[in-house]
Protein backbone atom coordinates (compact mmCIF):
# COMPACT_ATOMS: atom_id res chain seq x y z
CA UNK A 1 0.00 0.00 0.00
CA UNK A 2 2.73 2.22 0.96
CA UNK A 3 5.02 1.06 -2.20
CA UNK A 4 7.44 4.23 -3.15
CA UNK A 5 7.41 5.07 0.40
CA UNK A 6 8.74 1.65 1.53
CA UNK A 7 12.36 1.85 2.37
CA UNK A 8 14.09 -0.62 -1.07
CA UNK A 9 15.66 -3.39 1.34
CA UNK A 10 12.17 -4.05 2.93
CA UNK A 11 10.10 -3.47 0.29
CA UNK A 12 12.62 -6.42 -1.09
CA UNK A 13 11.69 -8.44 1.82
CA UNK A 14 8.07 -7.91 1.44
CA UNK A 15 8.33 -9.02 -2.16
CA UNK A 16 9.54 -12.62 -1.39
CA UNK A 17 6.80 -13.25 1.21
CA UNK A 18 5.73 -16.98 0.62
CA UNK A 19 2.16 -17.15 0.12
CA UNK A 20 0.51 -21.12 1.62
CA UNK A 21 -2.26 -23.29 0.26
CA UNK A 22 -5.36 -22.19 -1.24
CA UNK A 23 -9.10 -22.43 0.60
CA UNK A 24 -11.97 -23.51 -1.96
CA UNK A 25 -15.14 -22.78 0.07
CA UNK A 26 -18.64 -24.39 -0.41
CA UNK A 27 -21.81 -23.23 1.53
CA UNK A 28 -24.59 -25.68 1.87
CA UNK A 29 -28.20 -25.47 3.09
CA UNK A 30 -28.95 -29.14 4.13
CA UNK A 31 -32.54 -30.02 4.69
CA UNK A 32 -32.52 -32.22 7.95
CA UNK A 33 -28.40 -31.23 8.35
CA UNK A 34 -25.41 -33.82 7.22
CA UNK A 35 -26.44 -37.13 7.51
CA UNK A 36 -23.07 -38.10 9.11
CA UNK A 37 -22.40 -42.14 9.81
CA UNK A 38 -20.97 -41.08 13.25
CA UNK A 39 -23.33 -39.77 15.86
CA UNK A 40 -20.12 -37.60 17.37
CA UNK A 41 -20.09 -35.78 14.14
CA UNK A 42 -23.93 -34.67 14.14
CA UNK A 43 -22.76 -32.64 17.49
CA UNK A 44 -19.77 -31.33 16.49
CA UNK A 45 -19.50 -27.82 15.58
CA UNK A 46 -16.37 -28.28 13.33
CA UNK A 47 -15.46 -31.64 11.47
CA UNK A 48 -12.25 -31.94 10.03
CA UNK A 49 -12.39 -35.08 7.03
CA UNK A 50 -8.77 -35.77 6.74
CA UNK A 51 -8.87 -39.69 7.06
CA UNK A 52 -5.72 -41.02 8.05
CA UNK A 53 -2.76 -39.85 8.81
CA UNK A 54 -0.79 -40.49 5.40
CA UNK A 55 -4.20 -39.73 3.51
CA UNK A 56 -3.29 -36.11 5.48
CA UNK A 57 -0.17 -36.12 4.52
CA UNK A 58 -1.12 -37.02 0.22
CA UNK A 59 -3.51 -34.20 0.69
CA UNK A 60 -1.33 -31.49 1.82
CA UNK A 61 1.55 -32.85 -0.29
CA UNK A 62 -0.67 -32.43 -3.44
CA UNK A 63 -2.06 -29.20 -2.83
CA UNK A 64 1.33 -27.81 -1.59
CA UNK A 65 2.71 -29.09 -5.03
CA UNK A 66 0.14 -27.26 -6.91
CA UNK A 67 -1.98 -30.32 -7.89
CA UNK A 68 -5.53 -30.73 -7.01
CA UNK A 69 -5.58 -33.45 -4.20
CA UNK A 70 -7.88 -36.90 -5.30
CA UNK A 71 -9.22 -36.72 -1.67
CA UNK A 72 -8.22 -32.89 -0.13
CA UNK A 73 -8.74 -32.09 3.91
CA UNK A 74 -12.18 -31.15 3.71
CA UNK A 75 -13.33 -28.82 7.08
CA UNK A 76 -16.88 -28.70 7.98
CA UNK A 77 -18.54 -26.35 10.31
CA UNK A 78 -22.04 -26.62 11.71
CA UNK A 79 -22.75 -23.58 13.84
CA UNK A 80 -26.11 -23.99 13.77
CA UNK A 81 -26.03 -26.15 16.29
CA UNK A 82 -24.92 -23.58 18.87
CA UNK A 83 -27.13 -20.69 17.08
CA UNK A 84 -30.12 -22.53 16.00
CA UNK A 85 -31.25 -18.82 14.83
CA UNK A 86 -28.84 -19.66 11.71
CA UNK A 87 -31.22 -21.91 10.37
CA UNK A 88 -35.25 -22.20 8.53
CA UNK A 89 -37.14 -24.24 9.99
CA UNK A 90 -35.45 -27.61 8.80
CA UNK A 91 -32.94 -26.34 6.70
CA UNK A 92 -29.47 -25.83 8.06
CA UNK A 93 -26.76 -24.04 6.70
CA UNK A 94 -23.17 -25.85 6.72
CA UNK A 95 -19.97 -23.85 6.05
CA UNK A 96 -17.04 -26.18 4.50
CA UNK A 97 -13.94 -25.84 2.94
CA UNK A 98 -11.15 -27.71 1.03
CA UNK A 99 -7.50 -26.94 0.92
CA UNK A 100 -6.83 -26.91 -2.45
CA UNK A 101 -3.23 -25.50 -4.30
CA UNK A 102 -2.45 -21.94 -4.11
CA UNK A 103 -4.63 -19.71 -7.00
CA UNK A 104 -6.01 -22.98 -8.31
CA UNK A 105 -8.99 -22.01 -10.73
CA UNK A 106 -10.95 -25.01 -11.10
CA UNK A 107 -13.84 -26.24 -9.43
CA UNK A 108 -12.98 -28.65 -6.80
CA UNK A 109 -17.34 -28.86 -5.70
CA UNK A 110 -17.94 -31.91 -6.49
CA UNK A 111 -14.50 -32.97 -4.93
CA UNK A 112 -15.22 -31.23 -1.32
CA UNK A 113 -19.20 -32.72 -1.98
CA UNK A 114 -17.45 -36.50 -2.48
CA UNK A 115 -15.53 -35.82 0.86
CA UNK A 116 -17.98 -35.21 2.71
CA UNK A 117 -20.43 -37.98 1.47
CA UNK A 118 -17.50 -40.68 1.96
CA UNK A 119 -18.82 -40.07 6.07
CA UNK A 120 -22.03 -38.85 5.11
CA UNK A 121 -23.83 -40.92 2.55
CA UNK A 122 -26.63 -39.22 1.28
CA UNK A 123 -25.56 -36.05 1.41
CA UNK A 124 -26.41 -34.78 -1.81
CA UNK A 125 -29.90 -36.03 -1.90
CA UNK A 126 -30.46 -33.19 0.87
CA UNK A 127 -28.56 -30.06 -0.35
CA UNK A 128 -31.46 -27.23 -1.31
CA UNK A 129 -28.78 -24.49 -1.62
CA UNK A 130 -25.03 -24.46 -2.48
CA UNK A 131 -22.52 -21.01 -3.00
CA UNK A 132 -19.07 -21.92 -3.87
CA UNK A 133 -16.06 -19.53 -3.69
CA UNK A 134 -12.84 -20.14 -5.38
CA UNK A 135 -9.48 -19.27 -4.34
CA UNK A 136 -9.57 -16.57 -7.36
CA UNK A 137 -13.14 -14.87 -6.01
CA UNK A 138 -11.67 -15.23 -2.42
CA UNK A 139 -8.84 -12.60 -3.70
CA UNK A 140 -11.04 -10.87 -5.27
CA UNK A 141 -12.95 -10.32 -2.39
CA UNK A 142 -10.42 -10.06 -0.15
CA UNK A 143 -7.27 -9.05 -1.78
CA UNK A 144 -5.18 -9.68 1.61
CA UNK A 145 -6.28 -13.63 0.69
CA UNK A 146 -3.25 -13.75 -1.95
CA UNK A 147 -3.89 -16.69 -4.50
CA UNK A 148 -7.05 -18.02 -1.85
CA UNK A 149 -4.54 -18.38 0.84
CA UNK A 150 -7.30 -17.20 3.88
CA UNK A 151 -3.84 -17.89 6.05
CA UNK A 152 -2.16 -15.04 5.24
CA UNK A 153 1.25 -16.51 4.59
CA UNK A 154 2.66 -20.11 4.20
CA UNK A 155 3.38 -21.89 8.03
CA UNK A 156 6.38 -22.98 7.54
CA UNK A 157 8.62 -23.14 10.67
CA UNK A 158 10.66 -20.48 9.63
CA UNK A 159 7.68 -18.08 8.21
CA UNK A 160 5.94 -18.40 11.44
CA UNK A 161 8.89 -17.10 13.17
CA UNK A 162 9.93 -14.78 10.91
CA UNK A 163 7.43 -13.33 8.90
CA UNK A 164 7.04 -10.98 6.56
CA UNK A 165 10.99 -10.60 7.07
CA UNK A 166 13.78 -11.44 9.16
CA UNK A 167 13.88 -8.52 11.62
CA UNK A 168 14.13 -7.55 15.44
CA UNK A 169 10.65 -5.78 14.71
CA UNK A 170 8.53 -7.10 12.47
CA UNK A 171 5.69 -4.71 13.00
CA UNK A 172 7.66 -2.16 11.72
CA UNK A 173 7.64 -1.32 8.19
CA UNK A 174 10.82 1.59 8.16
CA UNK A 175 8.25 4.12 7.28
CA UNK A 176 7.59 6.11 10.91
CA UNK A 177 4.36 5.64 11.94
CA UNK A 178 3.21 2.89 10.12
CA UNK A 179 3.19 -0.35 11.32
CA UNK A 180 1.85 -4.04 9.99
CA UNK A 181 -1.01 -6.14 12.47
CA UNK A 182 -2.17 -8.51 10.04
CA UNK A 183 -1.86 -12.40 10.26
CA UNK A 184 1.32 -12.28 8.33
CA UNK A 185 3.24 -10.83 11.31
CA UNK A 186 4.06 -13.21 14.25
CA UNK A 187 2.41 -14.82 15.96
CA UNK A 188 0.85 -16.05 12.22
CA UNK A 189 -2.84 -16.58 11.72
CA UNK A 190 -4.94 -18.79 14.18
CA UNK A 191 -3.91 -16.61 17.27
CA UNK A 192 -6.66 -14.17 16.96
CA UNK A 193 -5.97 -10.33 18.19
CA UNK A 194 -2.13 -11.06 18.94
CA UNK A 195 -0.83 -9.96 15.94
CA UNK A 196 -2.47 -6.26 16.04
CA UNK A 197 -1.24 -6.24 19.81
CA UNK A 198 1.78 -6.39 19.66
CA UNK A 199 1.98 -4.35 16.64
CA UNK A 200 0.39 -1.38 19.05
CA UNK A 201 3.28 -2.62 21.80
CA UNK A 202 5.73 -1.88 18.92
CA UNK A 203 4.21 1.97 18.31
CA UNK A 204 4.01 2.31 22.05
CA UNK A 205 7.46 1.58 22.15
CA UNK A 206 8.63 3.38 19.00
CA UNK A 207 7.01 6.65 20.98
CA UNK A 208 8.95 5.98 24.01
CA UNK A 209 5.97 5.02 26.23
CA UNK A 210 5.86 2.64 28.48
CA UNK A 211 4.19 -0.91 27.36
CA UNK A 212 2.57 -2.62 30.40
CA UNK A 213 2.38 -6.31 30.27
CA UNK A 214 -0.49 -7.87 28.96
CA UNK A 215 -3.58 -8.84 31.17
CA UNK A 216 -3.66 -12.14 32.36
CA UNK A 217 -7.55 -13.39 32.54
CA UNK A 218 -8.20 -15.42 35.88
CA UNK A 219 -8.78 -18.67 35.63
C1 LIG B 1 -13.45 -19.03 5.23
C2 LIG B 1 -12.38 -18.67 6.23
C3 LIG B 1 -12.21 -19.44 7.35
C4 LIG B 1 -11.24 -19.12 8.30
N1 LIG B 1 -11.14 -19.88 9.42
C5 LIG B 1 -10.26 -19.55 10.38
C6 LIG B 1 -10.20 -20.26 11.61
O1 LIG B 1 -10.99 -21.17 11.86
N2 LIG B 1 -9.27 -19.90 12.51
C7 LIG B 1 -8.40 -18.89 12.27
O2 LIG B 1 -7.60 -18.59 13.12
N3 LIG B 1 -8.45 -18.19 11.11
C8 LIG B 1 -9.35 -18.48 10.19
N4 LIG B 1 -9.40 -17.76 9.02
C9 LIG B 1 -8.35 -16.79 8.76
C10 LIG B 1 -8.57 -15.47 9.42
O3 LIG B 1 -9.79 -14.94 9.00
C11 LIG B 1 -7.40 -14.58 8.99
O4 LIG B 1 -6.20 -15.17 9.44
C12 LIG B 1 -7.51 -13.20 9.58
O5 LIG B 1 -8.74 -12.61 9.22
C13 LIG B 1 -6.39 -12.37 9.05
O6 LIG B 1 -6.48 -11.09 9.62
P1 LIG B 1 -5.74 -9.89 8.99
O7 LIG B 1 -6.01 -8.69 9.85
O8 LIG B 1 -4.33 -10.26 8.72
O9 LIG B 1 -6.38 -9.64 7.55
P2 LIG B 1 -7.89 -9.50 7.07
O10 LIG B 1 -8.87 -9.91 8.13
O11 LIG B 1 -7.90 -10.21 5.76
O12 LIG B 1 -8.01 -7.94 6.88
C14 LIG B 1 -7.39 -7.25 5.79
C15 LIG B 1 -8.29 -6.07 5.44
O13 LIG B 1 -7.58 -5.22 4.53
C16 LIG B 1 -8.45 -4.90 3.43
N5 LIG B 1 -7.58 -4.68 2.26
C17 LIG B 1 -6.81 -5.57 1.61
N6 LIG B 1 -6.13 -4.97 0.61
C18 LIG B 1 -6.48 -3.68 0.63
C19 LIG B 1 -6.09 -2.53 -0.15
N7 LIG B 1 -5.21 -2.63 -1.14
N8 LIG B 1 -6.65 -1.35 0.18
C20 LIG B 1 -7.52 -1.24 1.22
N9 LIG B 1 -7.92 -2.29 2.00
C21 LIG B 1 -7.40 -3.48 1.70
C22 LIG B 1 -9.36 -6.11 3.27
O14 LIG B 1 -10.56 -5.75 2.63
C23 LIG B 1 -9.59 -6.51 4.76
O15 LIG B 1 -10.66 -5.81 5.34
C24 LIG B 1 -10.39 -18.02 8.08
C25 LIG B 1 -10.56 -17.25 6.93
C26 LIG B 1 -11.55 -17.55 6.02
C27 LIG B 1 -11.74 -16.71 4.79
Amino acid sequence: MCGPRLPARIRRAYTCYRHGLAAYKVDLAVEGGVPWRAEVCRKAGTVHLGGTAEEIAEAEQAASRGRMPRRPFVLVAQQYLADPGRSAGDIHPVWAYAHVPHGYDGDATAAVLDRIEQYAPGLRDRVVGLSTRSPVQLEAYNPNYVGGDILTGANSLASLAFRPRPALDPYATGIPGVYLCSAATPPGAGVHGMCGHNAARSALRELGLTVAAPACPSP
